[in-house]
């Protein structure tokens, strides 16, 4: 296995690092041991992608639109026969249990699929321009077009299908694109771009150049030559970035404070809902954008809720992420766990209870449930991907409502209700992007519309909505009065 990865992503590492002055190494957060050494690229190098994408753009946006379909469906192929091997890639690179690493790579090869469904599809509309006065003996219509390069700068917490949902909308609406991937997480977009070239792709036309955030960021945001970045990351990046963008174009996917309600209507399907919620809360130790992090429980359910939660919590398994058994590792740093610990402290001196968990375990934090956790505490303000939930007890689905809508952050919230009526009621005054009904905050189907409010972000991804912010709308009238 070690030799086929090294094989895929080694030719593009090495091309990478001849230009490059220093390298860095990535290490594999479970074994603490260097996986590879990856190119730190410089801004020269950065440039120089930047111009290859744009003498690349040309190629790509003169391709019929069944070739780049065809294209983004081969490279989906591709991905799937190699599912265990890059599966075993993102585990190692970040320390993702292979079974939510299975899962990222089946949902890639979705992507994907979607992706060149779309590109097939991208349709326009008739203008009727007698509507005006004076307007008729026009037809006129709309069409989109592709931008031009566009900088992507990535999280590391799915480094394989965050990426292709930035590349597939960029190649199926005939863009370029240059990928700044996590530098904890790059070899997973490199593989892709193996994927894709093998699979027809000009290779300049998507490139993944790793190194400094802020320092690539930087050429991609300075650069007349990119016309929109598209960012998915910590909403304190966002921010640095959307105040540098000028009036380029921007797509923010930050982050939330996922919360959930769970209504006393449920109570004779817990054994679902704690499943569903545990998962919600736990997979990939909570790193996850929408991860299911404030729970707000009837109080004539709560009980029974808190009980079977934490029996089923007891049960994860912590370990190696390359074994099938594993549900729980480490986190992606030391940093994340300290910070982590600090704001369980916390809230424990504001009069929380640990109802479980709520000390380190190796590099990664035991799965830890908290109740009683008031408002202001850090770990329920702010988004604290990491394996921590808080399950707090309600009178009413108004109380909920309130709670839900209590946060800075509008990316995602679920609701378990046997009530219709107060399920369509809240499902309209949730202030988020994606309310599921019935389903936990952390479900996300990769062709939805997805995309957050406030402090979550700007814009909108699922690859159709992700293409309508990749291209230009262009109205062409035809008088023949
Ligand atoms: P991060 O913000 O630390 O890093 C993301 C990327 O930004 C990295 O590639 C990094 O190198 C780059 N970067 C860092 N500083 C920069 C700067 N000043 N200018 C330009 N680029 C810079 O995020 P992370 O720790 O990798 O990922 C976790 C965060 O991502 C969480 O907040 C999570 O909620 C968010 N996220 C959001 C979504 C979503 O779809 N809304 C999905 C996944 C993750």
């Amino acid at each position: 296995m070690e030799g086929d990865m090294m094989l895929q992503y080694q030719p593009y590492l090495d091309e990478l690092t001849k230009n490059a002055t220093e390298t860095y190494a990535l290490m594999n957060p479970h074994t603490k041991e260097e996986i590879v050494r990856v190119p730190e690229c410089s801004q020269g190098q950065m440039l120089k992608a930047v111009n290859l994408a744009s003498d690349a753009f040309e190629t790509v946006r003169s391709m019929p639109a069944h070739e780049r379909s065809d294209i983004l469906n081969r490279a989906s192929d591709i991905i799937a026969d190699q599912k265990q091997m890059v599966a075993e890639t993102i585990a190692q690179e970040a320390g993702k249990p292979i079974k939510y690493a299975l899962g990222e790579v089946d949902r890639t090869v979705q992507t994907l699929k979607f992706a060149s469904v779309e590109a097939r599809k991208l349709e326009g509309e008739s203008i009727p321009m007698d509507a005006a006065p004076n307007g008729a003996g026009r037809d006129a219509y709309t069409i989109y077009e592709p931008i031009g390069v566009i900088g992507a700068i990535t999280p590391f917490n799915f480094p394989l299908n965050l990426v292709v949902h930035k590349v597939g909308p960029a190649i199926a609406s005939g863009n370029t694109m240059i990928v700044k991937p996590a530098e904890k997480t790059p070899l997973s977009a490199i593989l892709l771009r193996e994927a894709l070239v093998e699979a027809g792709l000009p290779s300049d036309a998507y490139q993944v150049i790793p190194g400094d955030g802020k320092n690539l960021g930087e050429v991609l945001l300075n650069s007349d030559d990119v016309k929109k970045i598209t960012f998915t990351g910590s909403p304190r990046v966002g921010r640095d970035i959307k105040s540098q963008a000028g009036l380029k174009k921007v797509t923010l996917e930050l982050g939330n404070n996922s919360a959930l309600y769970v209504d006393k209507s449920m109570h004779d399907r817990l054994d679902d809902v704690v499943s569903k919620t545990v998962n919600g809360a736990f997979s990939y130790n909570g790193q996850v954008c929408i991860s299911t992090q404030r729970v707000y429980v009837h109080d004539d359910i709560f009980d029974s809720f808190l009980d079977q939660f934490v029996q089923e919590t007891e049960k994860l398994t912590f370990g190696d992420p390359l074994d099938n058994n594993t549900d729980l590792s480490n986190l992606i740093d030391e940093q994340s766990q300290e910070g982590l610990m600090e704001w369980i402290n916390e809230a424990k001196q504001l009069g929380a209870n640990i109802v479980t968990g709520g000390q380190k375990q190796e590099q990664g934090i035991e799965p830890t449930v908290l109740t009683d956790v008031p408002a202001d505490a850090k770990i329920s303000k702010e988004e604290a991907f990491g394996p921590v939930v808080i399950i707090n007890r309600v009178q009413s689905s108004d109380e909920a409502l309130h709670a839900i809508n209590d946060s800075q952050y509008g990316l995602s919230a679920g609701l378990f209700s046997n009530d219709m009526k107060q399920a369509i009621d809240m499902s309209h005054r949730i202030n988020v992007g994606q309310v599921l009904v019935n389903d936990v905050p952390t479900l996300r189907f990769d062709h939805m519309p997805y995309g957050g409010r406030k402090q979550s972000g700007y814009g909108y991804e699922g690859v159709k909505y992700a293409i309508h912010e990749m291209v230009n709308r262009k109205m062409i009238s035809l008088n023949y009065t």
